[in-house]
């Protein structure tokens, strides 16, 4: 796996909703590549703080465009997920 796919699924993979293969291959690929690692460290951590809290509470660790990419992916999912189950 490269980082480019890591980044690709991490969403899911912060979300629970990976396979577990997939999952696999990203645990393997987090060994040996520091920078995904923190990466899925920091993306986790938004994650948790956005769920815990009101987006306004949030105290934006969030600066890097990535970040706010993946976290507006996860949004996007989670308000689609609410609304199917409406
Ligand atoms: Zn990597």
């Amino acid at each position: 796996m490269r980082c480019r796919e890591l980044l690709d699924a991490l969403s899911d993979y912060v979300d629970g909703e990976l396979d577990e293969s997939l999952c696999a291959d990203i645990e393997e690929h987090l060994k040996d590549c520091n920078p995904c690692r923190v990466e899925v460290d920091t993306v986790k951590k938004t994650v948790t703080l956005f769920r815990d809290h009101l987006p306004y509470e949030i105290p934006w660790a969030v600066q890097d465009r990535l970040h706010r990419v993946l976290l507006e992916r996860w949004r996007k999912k989670r308000w689609r997920k609410k609304k199917n189950s409406a």
